[in-house]
């Protein structure tokens, strides 16, 4: 596990999975709800860390790392949104990037060599990473971000912060970014001289830990006699992964919802078996615009590549920008509450879904006020309060090197640093 999240991406250019899932009793499920939020987690990181950190030690990141609630609240009779956006840059990102800093500092302790982190990002890795890591010795994180498709608010959110973060803005789309980074770490010459790694989702320490609040929303799911259904706004698909760990690990939850933006390429899989990657399109949930999804090969190789487990395992649904702002309209209109953009998916994904019996919890990934600009677009100015802690990144000065999204320019700044 040390060498899987110090290393990032495997040597054959292939993704870690762990060796073998380990189940919860039955009987765990039935007392999870006395458990606080942090102690379910730490019960959860057992599982997946409990061999190579000694459990004050992990109890210590796990209790660190989650020093914000994610609470599961009522939008309308059968729904609720799992708020998952109480952390320090107010999208789900923090829980994966804060849990990875904390270990990855834990494993490095012993040598003197600085860590390169480098990370890709479509607007929300980036500042959660970045956060997570500030400030954090023998560690130096490079946020590569796509010009001009980021918010202002997520751009401020890393390229204000200085000290142990360098932002690298490429002129390209997301998936260059991705593109980049993975070259760097296939690259002999750059390895032999700098100790690189990942805190994309493709990195264990980030997308193992959002298995917690998957199991914290079970517990506070106030709705106990009826079958659970959760949906997932997805991209990258590292959140639905770790939930289908949680679910293999014996979480009772009856049915995934994977709800895609016009980046639909896992829906289109579900429906056809073909798995057909291309370019990703710019849609107003940003931060699922993924055209080559690097999470899904788990999924894959969780279920032996058999389409049709998977598509049991997961229901599809599809949202265009048109109807995801009329979901967020519509919702703040009947219920009063503020959808963001890639929650709406989620949530809309559940309103058709759900039959009797059934309650529905999404994964509200992000606070709208992230994304004002959409959202106050739909349901009017003035609608969307700043919160605090955006408030002050908004204030600091951008910092960011330019760059194309040639390898070769990567390449030679990297041999520099
Ligand atoms: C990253 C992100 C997603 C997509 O999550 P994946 O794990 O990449 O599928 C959805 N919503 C928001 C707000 C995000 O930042």
């Amino acid at each position: 596990m040390k060498y899987a999240v110090t290393k990032g991406l495997a040597a054959d250019n292939g993704l870690f999975m762990p060796e073998c899932i380990e189940k919860f009793e039955p009987s765990f499920f039935e007392n999870i709800d006395k458990l606080s939020f942090q102690e379910i987690s730490f019960e959860v990181a057992k599982k997946f860390f409990g061999e190579d950190v000694e459990e004050s030690k992990l109890k210590e990141i796990v209790f660190e790392t989650l020093s914000f609630d994610c609470p599961v609240v009522k939008v309308q009779k059968n729904i609720y949104s799992l708020e998952l956006f109480h952390g320090p840059t107010l999208a789900f990102k923090d829980v994966g990037a804060r849990f990875m800093a904390r270990l990855l500092n834990y494993f490095n302790d012993k040598t003197d060599k600085t860590v390169n982190v480098l990370v890709a990002t479509s607007g929300d890795t980036g500042s959660a990473v970045a956060n997570g890591f500030l400030g954090v010795p023998g560690i130096h994180v490079y946020v590569l971000y796509p010009k001009g498709k980021v918010s202002n608010i997520q751009e401020s959110q890393f390229t204000t912060l200085g000290q142990n973060i360098t932002a690298i803005e490429i002129d390209g789309t997301f998936d260059d970014c991705q593109r980049l980074v993975k070259a760097a770490f296939l690259d002999k010459e750059l390895n032999e001289r700098l100790t690189l790694t990942s805190a994309n989702s493709i990195n264990v320490a980030r997308f193992l830990p959002q298995a917690f609040y998957y199991f914290n929303a079970y517990a506070r799911n106030v709705e106990k006699g009826k079958e659970l259904v959760v949906a997932v706004p997805s991209g990258n698909f590292g959140n639905l992964t770790a939930g289908l760990f949680a679910l293999e690990m014996g979480l009772p939850i009856k049915q995934f919802i994977a709800a895609n933006n016009n980046n639909d390429i896992v829906y289109s899989y579900l429906n056809t078996g073909k798995y057909e990657p291309r370019a990703s399109v710019q849609t107003i949930a940003n931060a699922m615009d993924v055209g080559d999804p690097s999470n899904f090969v788990r999924i894959l190789d969780l279920y032996d590549y058999s389409h049709e487990i998977i598509k049991s395992k997961i229901k599809g649904y599809r949202y265009s920008d048109e109807q995801i702002s009329e979901t967020m309209k519509r919702v703040y209109d009947e219920c009063g509450y503020l959808l963001d953009p890639h929650g709406a998916c989620g949530y809309e994904a559940l309103e058709e879904y759900l039959g009797e019996n059934q309650v529905g919890i999404f994964l509200e990934t992000a606070h709208p006020a992230k994304f004002t600009e959409t959202v106050e677009s739909v349901i009017g100015k003035g609608n969307v309060p700043l919160p605090e802690k955006l408030a002050e990144f908004m204030k600091g000065e951008k910092l960011s090197i330019a760059m194309s999204k040639e390898f070769e320019e990567f390449k030679s700044y990297l041999m520099t640093i």
